[in-house]
């Protein structure tokens, strides 16, 4: 049977249930975009419009009060196995469904790698955008491709990873450059031989009395207990998860060193450089726990930001900048900010 396209006219929007920080904001002009048949009339839309934003689940955006342009509204559905090798499957899963739902369905279908990722709120189609990661698991470990559609020409793009240029939180979308694209789908590449990745220091302490490798759903629930006791639940404090990036710094370049702070938590990556735990630099300038107007630092981890009833954009990076400032001042490092400001 062949579906009707659904018409896309633009009303006016409150985003306050829309986002996960809870902020009150107009979208001047909202759509939903649900069908791929709907994207050639989406594009002549767009072209009306000097500004154009993508939404998915609101988890990592912090929203005007006034949203000019076009807001575009991903719910986009639908999962497909593309290949089952014998070492390893290709999973094609559409922008729209909520990630930890995929990530809930793969374990207990058996499919290990993104076990480590679970309970990161959003869609799939965004999880690109920052190359979403948790516990010592990023989105690039196990992405294959992805099909974008370029609202300026009007037609499909194919990306591999290389491509999206995938960093840690950042890709090629976050460049203006590339805002034009609206990802419609993402395709996995997961092994069919997993060993688990427990190197986190939570995981480590979580597992610590297991005498065997724990079993791929164990590992998932390890990570949403661990998850739920230190991060809000947005449905209860509006939030957008961590704030701000963990810095990763070259010591010798940037003549830091950590005799002069031996208390500030630190790890080496691979590549030789050093990533600092910003939530440590942040609760050592005295910050954990204190608020500004209506927006905190809430008191069980210091790199997220919360809503204590009415906060608005402008209190948020208020305080942002106040946090960035001190950090600045005490240690010489930036904070880099994690959620897109519009
Ligand atoms: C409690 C909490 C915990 C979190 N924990 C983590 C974590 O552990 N690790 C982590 O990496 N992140 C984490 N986040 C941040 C957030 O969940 C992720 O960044 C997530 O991928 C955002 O998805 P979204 O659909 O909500 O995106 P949105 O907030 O709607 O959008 C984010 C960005 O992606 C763009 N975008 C969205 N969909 C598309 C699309 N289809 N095509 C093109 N652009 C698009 C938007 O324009 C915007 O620039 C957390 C957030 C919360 C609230």
């Amino acid at each position: 049977m062949i579906s009707e396209e659904k018409s896309l006219i633009p009303c006016k929007k409150n985003l306050q249930i829309f986002n996960t920080f809870g902020l009150h904001s107009i979208a001047q002009n909202f759509v939903t975009v649900s069908q791929i048949s709907q994207l050639s009339s989406l594009s002549e839309l767009a072209s009306n419009y000097s500004r154009i934003h993508i939404l998915g689940g609101g988890s990592n955006i912090i929203l005007p009060e006034i949203l000019d342009g076009l807001l575009i509204k991903v719910e986009l559905l639908g999962i497909n196995l593309i290949e089952n090798r014998p070492k390893n499957r290709i999973i094609e899963i559409a922008a729209g469904e909520l990630w930890h739902n995929i990530v809930a369905n793969f374990t207990f279908n058996g499919w290990a790698g993104l076990e480590n990722l679970a309970l990161i709120p959003g869609t799939v189609g965004a999880a690109p955008i920052q190359n979403i990661g948790a516990y010592g698991v990023e989105l690039s470990d196990y992405f294959h491709s992805l099909i974008a559609w370029d609202l300026k020409s009007g037609s499909m793009v194919h990306m591999d990873a290389s491509d999206c240029q995938f960093d840690y939180r950042d890709s090629i979308f976050k460049k203006k450059t590339h805002s034009h694209l609206l990802i419609l789908s993402v395709r996995l590449n997961l092994p069919k031989c997993w060993k688990p990745n427990l190197e986190y220091p939570d995981l480590k302490k979580f597992f610590k009395f297991s005498s065997t490798d724990p079993k791929l759903e164990e590992i998932f629930y390890a990570i949403c207990s661990i998850r739920k006791a230190k991060l809000p639940d947005p449905n209860i404090i509006g939030n957008v998860g961590c704030f701000f990036k963990n810095p990763v710094i070259n010591l010798e370049k940037q003549n830091i060193s950590f005799q002069e702070f031996p208390d500030i938590i630190h790890y080496k990556q691979r590549d030789g450089r050093c990533k600092i735990f910003a939530g440590c630099l942040i609760e050592k300038c005295g910050w954990r726990g204190r608020s500004k107007g209506s927006v905190g630092v809430y008191k069980h981890q210091p790199l997220v930001l919360v809503n204590l009833g009415g906060a608005k954009a402008k209190e948020v990076i208020q305080l942002a900048q106040s946090i960035q400032q001190d950090v600045t001042k005490k240690y010489g490092i930036f904070l880099e900010i994690e959620p897109v400001i519009i």
